[in-house]
């Protein structure tokens, strides 16, 4: 099985080498800033087995978001001292290309904002004219009237 875990963290030691000549990776606190634990992983690699991974990894902190958010708790719930949650606007795989067209999904957002801390919203993907839609604006990613 391929694991979705390993080849990002190894990425990232691997540029953090390159960035830093003279500065082993292995002497800097290794953060993934990208990984998604979303609910078509979770029957894979369960919660306490990606956490598994990613402490065998070395990882000192991961920011994770997830469609549906509940992934996202699953592994906070699971290690807070190592994952930095970050709210996706995506409920399913489907939200990634209509959830700027979808004000529904305002009120998820607002939902779990409500009940859980996050430092940050992300990842979403939104192309051009779409970054000055209402659902766009109001989840503060464009310059319109929020
Ligand atoms: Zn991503």
């Amino acid at each position: 099985m391929r694991n979705p875990f390993v080849a990002p963290v190894l990425l990232l030691a691997g540029t953090l080498a390159l960035a830093m000549p003279g500065i082993q990776a292995a002497e800097l606190p290794v953060i993934d800033s990208h990984i998604h634990y979303s609910h078509d992983a979770w029957s894979l690699v369960p919660p306490k087995d990606a956490i598994a991974i990613l402490r065998k990894a070395g990882l000192k902190r991961a920011m994770v978001s997830s469609s549906n958010d509940d992934g996202t708790q699953m592994l906070l719930a699971e290690a807070p001292d190592l994952i930095v949650p970050v709210l996706r606007p995506y409920r399913n795989r489907n939200d990634v290309g209509s959830w700027v067209r979808d004000e529904s999904v305002i009120a998820h957002l607002e939902q779990r904002l409500k009940k859980h801390r996050y430092v940050g919203i992300g990842e979403f993907h939104a192309f051009g004219a779409d970054i000055e839609l209402p659902t766009s604006t109001r989840c503060g990613t464009g310059s319109g009237p929020g």
